[in-house]
């Protein structure tokens, strides 16, 4: 899915249509977030997007594309984080893998990236972590 920052419509294209546009944008500007021409006003404002899956709202990417190293050495927030209701899908697939290594015994805190700690605490903040 596509969201345009200018006339604010999403729409979609096949990976067919959307291939050449990013291969050029990547030439480009390797590191930004690709922008498409959009099918509804014909600007090249096009942003890939999703939904929230928990309240619907857009979601488009950072407008720099992080190195996938560095990716959770950061402050966050998390790539696919809602802005409205701070849900993101990514976080909770990490926090389960992380509660799932924990009943193992096999998690040592110290070797998770900083953003992932922080998510933990967060959790714990709100009352969603549980330790066994
Ligand atoms: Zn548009
Ligand atoms: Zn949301």
């Amino acid at each position: 899915m596509y969201y345009c920052l200018s006339c604010k419509q999403t729409f979609t294209l096949s990976y067919k249509e959307a291939a050449p546009q990013l291969r050029e944008a990547a030439k480009r500007a390797p590191r930004k977030r690709p922008k498409l021409k959009c099918i509804k006003c014909g600007k090249v404002e096009a942003v890939p997007a999703m939904k929230c899956v928990k309240c619907g709202a857009i979601i488009t990417g950072p407008e720099e594309i992080p190195e996938p190293k560095s990716i959770f050495q950061g402050t966050g927030p998390f790539p696919d984080e809602c802005k409205k209701c701070g849900y993101s899908q990514m976080r909770e697939g990490i926090l389960r893998g992380v509660r799932q290594r924990m009943k193992q015994g096999k998690l040592d805190m110290e070797k998770l990236p900083p953003m992932v700690r922080r998510a933990i605490e967060d959790a714990k903040a709100k009352g969603q972590w549980e330790e066994k």
